[in-house]
C-alpha cells in the first residue's frame, strides 16, 4: 500500500511538471528573429510551435497545446480521480481567468452585422485563405484593377482609419460605411502614430457575381495611441477590415493610388462633404466609385513588447510550395513581354536583394535595404531594425545562402508585374547585446527556412534586372533617401517603376496564394 501511494506521489510529481511545463509553453511566446520576416507584429505570441498558427494570433497558437495538456489531464482522472479531478479543475478556472483578462483587453471592436456573422463562424478557427490569383479575377469586370495598388490602398485606408479613432473620421466618409464612422472614435485618444503594417491575409471574396464586391481582410499591424490624459501606449494588433466597392466601380489611375481624395473626380478630400463632393456633385460614398470600409474589427491587440531573444522551431520549411496553376504559363508570358526577364536574371536580382537584406539587417543600418524594396515593406524592416537598436541587441544572419527558388505566383495586370517566388535559404542566426552577450540562437549551427518573396516591377519597364548596386534609372552607385530617391538623379526607384523590389515578405504558414 505505502509503495503503491509512493509511486502515485512519484507519477503526481511528474504529472504536475507536464502541467507545469505545459503552461509555461503556454505563456512562451515568441519571435523568430530573422532578417526582415520572420516576426510578426502580435507581440511574437503567434510565432509559437504550434503548425496552424497563421490564423492563430495572439496566444490562439496555444490551443493545440491547451487541447493536448487537456488531454493529458482527462487521462489523469480516469487513472488517478482523486489528483485528476481536483487538478483538471485548477487548469480549467485558469482558462476561464485567462479568457476573461483576453476579453477584457480586447479594448474596441465595431463591425456591421454582416461581419459580425463572418466573425462567430470563424472565431477561434484558422482563417479560410483566399488566394490573391482569385482575386485577379476582378480585372475581369475592371481592367485597371491592379492587387498592388490595391494593397497600397488598403494600406492607406487602415491607417487613416485607425488615426481617425483620434482624430475623428468626418474627413473620410467617402471611404466608410457610414455607422462605422461614429463608432470607431474613441474620445480617450488624442492621436494614433507610428502605425507599421506588418501582413495581410485575405480572408475572404464575395466572388465577382454580386453587385458589390467584397473583400475580408486580416491586418497585423503595430501602433502607438497617444491618450488625452498624457501617457501613450504600443499595441500589437491584429485588425480584420471589410472592403466593398460596386462591381461596376473602376479602379483609380496609378498616379491617384497614393491620395485619398474624391473617389469620383479626384477633388481635394476636403471639398467632400459627408458623402457629397461639392466639384463633381456626386454622391460618392457607399462604395459606388471606390472601395469602402464597411467593417472593422480588433480581433486582438497587446500592449506586450515584442520578444527579440528568444527561439523557436521553424516551422513549414517541409511543406510543398504553394503554386498558383497558371504561374508557370505567366512567367513565360512575362518572359516573352521581356526576353531580358529569365529565370536566371530574377534569381540574381534575388540573390543582390537578399544579401543586401542581410547586411541591412544584422549592421542594423536599414538604408542599405532602401533602394531594394517598397515604402510598406521598408516601413516595416526600419520598425524591427529600430527595435533591435533600441533594446541594445542585433540580430546577426552569418553565411547566409539561397539554397533553391521556386517559382509560386506570377500576377500582371495593368500597372504591376508581381512574380512570387519561395526562398529557401540556410543561415546562422543569433542575437547578441551589444556588449556581446549571446540573447538566443547559435554562433554555429546552421538554419534552414524558406519564405514567400514577392517582386514587383512596373508593367511598362523592360530590361534585364540589375544584380549590382547602381542606380537602375542613372547607373550612379546607389544612394538612396529613406523615401526612396536616388540622390543623383532624384527618381524614386523603389517605386517599381524602374526595377524589380521586394514588396512582401510572407512566412510559409502564413502565405495563402
Ligand atoms: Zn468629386
Ligand atoms: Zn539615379
Amino acid at each position: 500500500m505505502r509503495r503503491a501511494s509512493r509511486i502515485d506521489a512519484r507519477r503526481l510529481l511528474g504529472w504536475l511538471t507536464l502541467a507545469l511545463a505545459v503552461g509555461l509553453l503556454l505563456y512562451t511566446a515568441s519571435a523568430w528573429a530573422r532578417p526582415g520576416g520572420g516576426h510578426t507584429y502580435s507581440g511574437g505570441s503567434s510565432r509559437s510551435s504550434s503548425s496552424r498558427s497563421s490564423g492563430g494570433h495572439s496566444g490562439g497558437g496555444g490551443d493545440g497545446d491547451a487541447a493536448g495538456l487537456i488531454f493529458q489531464l482527462i487521462l489523469l482522472c480516469i487513472q488517478y480521480p482523486a489528483l485528476g479531478v481536483p487538478l483538471l479543475l485548477i487548469v480549467v478556472a485558469f482558462f476561464v481567468v485567462k479568457a476573461i483578462i483576453g476579453a477584457g483587453q480586447k479594448g474596441w471592436s465595431t463591425t456591421t452585422p454582416d461581419v459580425q456573422a463572418v466573425e462567430r463562424v470563424e472565431d477561434g478557427e484558422t482563417a479560410a485563405r483566399v488566394g490573391r490569383a482569385e482575386l485577379d479575377t476582378i480585372r475581369a469586370l475592371d481592367p485597371g484593377f491592379s492587387l498592388v495598388l490595391f494593397e497600397d490602398l488598403v494600406y492607406m485606408l487602415y491607417a487613416a482609419v485607425l488615426r481617425g479613432r483620434a482624430i475623428g473620421t468626418q474627413a473620410l466618409a467617402a471611404y466608410l460605411e457610414p455607422n462605422l464612422g461614429h463608432s470607431l472614435v474613441d474620445p480617450q485618444l488624442s492621436d494614433v502614430q507610428g502605425i507599421v503594417i506588418g501582413a495581410m491575409r485575405y480572408v475572404r471574396f464575395s466572388g465577382t457575381q454580386s453587385p458589390m464586391l467584397e473583400i475580408e481582410i486580416e491586418i497585423e499591424s503595430n501602433y502607438v495611441e497617444v491618450l488625452r490624459a498624457g501617457g501613450s501606449r504600443r499595441f500589437y494588433a491584429v485588425d480584420r477590415v471589410v472592403l466593398t466597392r460596386a462591381a461596376t466601380a473602376r479602379s483609380r489611375a496609378k498616379a491617384r493610388s497614393h491620395t485619398l481624395d474624391c473617389p469620383n473626380c479626384g477633388a481635394p478630400l476636403e471639398a467632400v462633404r459627408g458623402t457629397e463632393c461639392s466639384y463633381c456633385r456626386q454622391n460618392v460614398g457607399f462604395g459606388r466609385f471606390d472601395w469602402m470600409i464597411a467593417g472593422f474589427s480588433n480581433q486582438s491587440r497587446e500592449t506586450r513588447g515584442p520578444l527579440l531573444t528568444s527561439d523557436v522551431a521553424e516551422t513549414g520549411t517541409e511543406l510543398p510550395t504553394i503554386v498558383d496553376r497558371g504561374a508557370p504559363q505567366r512567367f513565360e508570358e512575362l518572359s516573352r513581354k521581356d526576353p531580358a526577364v529569365s529565370w536566371q536574371a530574377l534569381q540574381g536580382r534575388v540573390a543582390l536583394i537578399f544579401a543586401e537584406l542581410q547586411i541591412a539587417w544584422s549592421g542594423r543600418e536599414p538604408l542599405k535595404i532602401r533602394p531594394f524594396v517598397s515604402d510598406n515593406l521598408f516601413q516595416s524592416l526600419y520598425y524591427w531594425i529600430d527595435l533591435y537598436t533600441q533594446q541594445r541587441c542585433r540580430n546577426i544572419s552569418e553565411n547566409a545562402t539561397i539554397l533553391r527558388i521556386d517559382l509560386a505566383n506570377v500576377l500582371s495586370d495593368a500597372s504591376f508585374d508581381a512574380i512570387t517566388l519561395r526562398i529557401f535559404a540556410r543561415n546562422i542566426d543569433y542575437t547578441v547585446s551589444d556588449d556581446g552577450k549571446l540573447l538566443s540562437g547559435h554562433r554555429s549551427r546552421p538554419r534552414t527556412y524558406s519564405e514567400y518573396w514577392t517582386l514587383i516591377r512596373g508593367s511598362a519597364r523592360r530590361g534585364e534586372p540589375r544584380r549590382d548596386n547602381n542606380c537602375p534609372n542613372c547607373g550612379a552607385p546607389l544612394a538612396i533617401s529613406m523615401t526612396g530617391q536616388c540622390e543623383y538623379c532624384r527618381v524614386k526607384v523603389t517605386s517599381g517603376d524602374f526595377d524589380w523590389v521586394l514588396s512582401r515578405i510572407e512566412q510559409d504558414e502564413s502565405y495563402g496564394g
